[in-house]
C-alpha cells in the first residue's frame, strides 16, 4: 500500500509577507464572517509585529509562552476558552513551533470533541479543523509544514503529536524579515532540526521517493547557510526558511529516526527545549551518524556556538530509567533507523550510556 500525501496548500513567500496577511486571509479563509484568533509567541508581546497585525475588535489574541514545551494540558485550557464561544473563521499561530504548533492542536480540537491527549498518535482526527494560517518567525522546526502538533504530556510520559493531514495548515506567510532579531544560538538551534529532519529520514529503512527529494534539497541550503560566514545575513534567513519548509514537507512523507527519540528524553525529563536538545544528542551520535556528526561539529565551530555539556552526567536512577522509557516508547521512528529487531541495539544500558555522554 503507497501512503497518501498531503502538503500545505497555499504559501506567501518573501521580505515584507506578513503584510498581506489581510488580503490573504480574505481571499482564502472560506467562512467570510467571524472571528480570528491568533495564537503568538509570548517573545512578540507589545512588539511592533502585534502592532502592525490587521487585529480587529472581534478578534482574540492569545500568547504562548515558548520556555517551555507545549503541553496537552495547555492546549487543553486554550480550548476549553474558545469551546465557550462561537467558533472562530479562522486561528493564525506566529511563532516558532510552539506557537504554530499550538494553533493547529485547537484547530484540530474546536471540530473535533474530547482533549488533545485522545488524538497523540497517528490519524486519530476525524474532523478537518477550524481553517489555519501559519506564519513562522523561527526556521528550521517545519512545524508550519509538517502534518503533526507536538506535545508533551506529563501523565503518560510521553511525548508525540497528532499526526494526521488535518493538523497541516491552509495557508503559510514565510517573511525572512521576521527572523532578524533571533538569538544566534537559537537561530542555530533551531536551524539545526531541519538538517537532523533530513540526515535521519535520508538514513530510514522507510523511505519515500518525494521526501527524499524535499530532504536533498533542504540539507543542500541548510550546509550553505551553516558552512558559511554569516548564518544570519539577509540570505541566509531566506535559505533557512525555505530549507525549513522543505524539511517539514520531507518529515510528513516519511519518519524521524534515533535523534527525535533521544531528543524527546531530554524534553520529558529534563524539560530541555526541543531544537537545544537536538543538538546535544547529535553531538554524540558518531556511532550511528558518523559523517552528519562530523559535519555538525564543523557547523557549530564555524558558528561559534557552544553547546550546553554534562546536562545528563549525574543524574538519579529513576530519572535514567524515565530518560530511557520516554525514548524507547518512539518505536516508529527508531525501526526506522535500525530495524524491528531495534531493541537488541539500544538496551536500557546502551540508551543510558549514550544519555550520560550528553
Ligand atoms: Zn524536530
Amino acid at each position: 500500500m503507497y501512503k497518501n500525501s498531503k502538503n500545505v496548500g497555499h504559501y506567501l513567500f518573501g521580505n515584507g509577507a506578513i503584510n498581506q496577511l489581510e488580503q490573504t486571509l480574505n481571499e482564502t479563509c472560506p467562512m467570510k464572517e467571524g472571528h480570528v484568533v491568533y495564537f503568538i509567541d509570548h517573545y512578540f508581546q507589545d512588539s511592533e509585529l502585534v502592532k502592525n497585525l490587521p487585529i480587529t475588535d472581534f478578534d482574540k489574541v492569545l500568547y504562548v509562552d515558548s520556555r517551555s514545551e507545549i503541553t496537552t494540558d495547555l492546549i487543553d485550557t486554550f480550548t476549553a476558552e474558545l469551546r465557550s464561544e462561537p467558533l472562530p473563521k479562522a486561528l493564525i499561530g506566529i511563532g516558532g513551533g510552539s506557537a504554530l504548533d499550538t494553533a493547529k492542536a485547537v484547530s484540530n480540537l474546536l471540530t473535533n470533541e474530547g482533549k488533545a491527549a485522545d488524538y497523540q498518535g497517528w490519524d486519530l482526527v476525524r474532523n478537518p479543523g477550524v481553517y489555519k494560517i501559519g506564519i513562522p518567525t523561527l526556521s528550521g522546526t517545519g512545524a508550519e509544514a509538517s502534518r503533526t502538533c507536538v506535545m508533551m504530556n506529563f501523565e503518560k510520559n510521553l511525548k508525540l503529536g497528532m499526526n494526521s493531514h488535518h493538523t497541516i495548515y491552509d495557508q503559510l506567510i514565510m517573511d525572512p524579515s521576521l527572523t532578524k532579531t533571533v538569538p544566534r544560538d537559537q537561530y542555530f538551534y533551531t536551524g539545526m532540526d531541519t538538517y537532523i529532519h533530513c540526515i535521519e529520514s535520508l538514513a530510514g529503512n522507510y523511505r519515500h521517493s518525494v521526501g527524499d527529494a524535499f530532504s536533498r534539497e533542504s540539507l543542500a541550503l541548510a550546509r550553505e547557510v551553516f558552512l558559511s560566514d554569516e548564518m544570519m545575513s539577509e540570505e541566509n534567513r531566506s535559505k533557512i526558511m525555505i530549507a525549513s519548509y522543505l524539511g517539514g514537507c520531507a518529515i510528513a512523507n516519511s519518519f524521524v529516526g534515533l535523534i527525535h527519540p533521544f531528543s524527546a528524553g531530554l524534553s520529558v525529563v529534563l524539560d530541555i527545549h526541543h531544537c537545544e536538545a537536538n543538538c546535544m544528542v547529535m553531538d554524540v551520535m558518531e556511532e550511528f551518524y558518523p559523517t552528519e556528526v562530523a559535519e555538525f561539529k564543523q557547523m557549530l565551530n564555524k558558528q561559534e556556538v557552544e553547546l550546553t555539556k554534562n546536562v545528563c552526567s549525574s543524574l538519579t536512577d529513576e530519572q535514567y530509567t524515565r530518560l530511557y522509557e520516554s525514548t524507547i516508547i518512539h518505536e516508529i521512528p527508531l525501526k526506522n533507523a535500525l530495524g524491528e529487531n531495534f531493541k537488541d541495539i539500544l538496551t536500557k544500558e546502551k540508551i543510558i550510556e549514550i544519555f550520560k555522554r550528553m
